[in-house]
């Protein structure tokens, strides 16, 4: 995908709107280019700034960025481990379960 299909998808990442797969792919995409980081930044400055100033809260927003992109990437990091998981032990019991079978078949 080119860097302009990504930047198409920050804003509903911004929004939370964004799939999980959309989101994996924007996050990873984002960890290799500068160009697309900065835009992602940007966008992210532009929205919370104009809800902070709606709510006169305070402005640490190039920290918050950082730490809203490191928790993301943290999550998506967390479900691909889970769903590697999930699909070991699937194997496992299909594994299990073809050895009973064997066994049935062969006794
Ligand atoms: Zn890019």
């Amino acid at each position: 995908m080119d860097c302009i299909n990504y930047r198409m998808n920050m804003l509903p990442y911004l929004k939370h709107e964004l799939s999980i797969r959309k989101t994996r792919k924007l996050l990873s995409h984002v960890e290799s280019c500068a160009e697309c980081k900065e835009e992602l930044k940007v966008q992210f400055l532009v929205m919370e700034g104009m809800k902070r100033l709606e709510y006169g809260k305070t402005f640490h927003l190039e920290e918050d960025f950082e730490e809203s992109l490191k928790a993301s990437v943290k999550e998506y990091k967390r479900r691909d481990t889970l769903q590697k998981f999930m699909l070991f032990v699937f194997y496992a019991g299909c594994m299990i379960v073809l050895l009973f079978l064997l066994k049935g078949i062969l006794l």
